[in-house]
């Protein structure tokens, strides 16, 4: 295996410390095992059932929280049946779990001693669980405008915390310098490996639907990172003939951050960075995202589009969902949000998976 850049081609050994190419362009994983169902370990109740299929094939000493197998519970909101796949159930309460248990097995085989990270919240309660697992110390920079209960909830794991004043770009700044003085990047949207264990969540939704993809699965998106684990995952399944086709990708922002939907709107290739506003999906809030142009090139393929929702649509959907005994932050919500104007894309009889992403007691 060997980490691909993107923009120009070259390779690097996956052991790599480097978080970008030279050139500046994103790295993906490569010569991965793709998937086998026969080598699932059906006896294993969470994502390292599909270890065979993942970078991390070994059998003893796996790090491990129980993370994957999260339940798919049907319900209806404004009139659309949907699959919600409960990601808010994982260990630290968000689906990030799924990329950070892949990581955090990959760096300690590597013998990395110290990572650091920046996160709005969620990316960075997930590595400081994972850090104090695996005795690996954990540095976070937050803006400092992030929920309370989420630094609260980074801080009682043992990370150190890092406030950083200022827009949310500053906190990856100030991660990128500290990572310069030797530390592992370990940041959620550039690492390959994160999306690794986040294409574990298609092989779920496939196995919980008895062997089938939905028709459509509606995400909320920033940097993109469950988009692009679920595009791989449906990948890896159509390649080896499991699925006939690959789900339409419906990708939601939220209005005053929305630098994709901006770019799907003027049939651009990739997102241009975008004057933001604050809005009440956090952790959404990104104005440049790095897989851009991997994210529209992935909703194009598939037939999807990308939508907005304003902050008040985002509340009113929250709240819709809790009446139906799901209870998640305002960034999960985005998708709900979007229904409405999915009605004259989505047919009845469709299958659609919405992925809940965040528990609702963080925000
Ligand atoms: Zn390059």
């Amino acid at each position: 295996m060997n980490l691909r850049c993107l923009s120009c081609q070259r390779t690097y050994p996956q052991d790599t410390y480097r978080w970008r190419c030279e050139c500046g362009g994103v790295f993906e994983l490569e010569g991965t095992p793709g998937f086998a169902q026969d080598k699932i370990k059906t006896d294993d109740i969470s994502l390292w059932r599909y270890r065979a299929m993942l970078p991390v094939n070994y059998e003893e000493g796996i790090i491990s929280l129980g993370e994957g197998l999260t339940p798919l519970v049907e319900t209806q909101v404004y009139g659309t049946n949907i699959h919600c796949k409960l990601e808010f159930l994982a260990p630290t309460g968000s689906f990030k779990d799924r990329g950070t248990a892949v990581l955090i097995n990959v760096l300690k085989r590597m013998g990395v001693k110290r990572v650091v990270e920046d996160s709005s919240g969620n990316a960075g309660a997930s590595l400081a669980a994972y850090a104090a697992r695996s005795g690996i110390e954990a540095e976070i920079y937050v803006p400092a405008y992030a929920s309370p209960n989420k630094l609260a909830q980074i801080a009682v794991y043992g990370a150190k915390l890092v406030k950083v004043e200022g827009p949310r770009e500053r906190a990856s700044q100030a991660a990128q310098e500290a990572a310069a003085q030797g530390a592992y990047y370990a940041s959620h949207y550039y690492n390959p490996f994160t999306l690794e264990g986040l294409k574990t969540i298609a092989y779920e939704i496939w196995e919980q639907l008895g062997g089938r993809a939905p028709d459509n699965l509606v995400l909320p998106v920033g940097h993109g990172t469950l988009l692009l684990g679920d595009y791989r995952g449906f990948n890896d399944l159509l390649s080896v003939g499991l699925i006939e086709k690959l789900p339409r990708l419906f990708a939601v922002q939220a209005e005053p951050c929305a630098p994709l939907y901006e770019a799907y709107q003027r049939e651009l290739d990739d997102a241009f960075p975008i004057e933001k506003n604050e809005t009440v999906a956090e952790g959404i809030s990104i104005a440049q995202p790095v897989r851009g142009r991997q994210i529209l090139a992935a909703v194009r393929e598939t037939g999807g589009t990308v939508l907005a929702v304003s902050d008040e649509e985002t509340l009113r959907a929250r709240d819709e969902l809790a009446r139906r005994g799901l209870y998640v932050e305002p960034t999960s919500a985005v998708a709900i949000a979007a229904l409405p104007q999915l009605r004259d894309l989505i047919k009845d009889e469709e299958l659609t998976v919405v992925p809940l992403t965040g528990s609702g007691l963080k925000s």
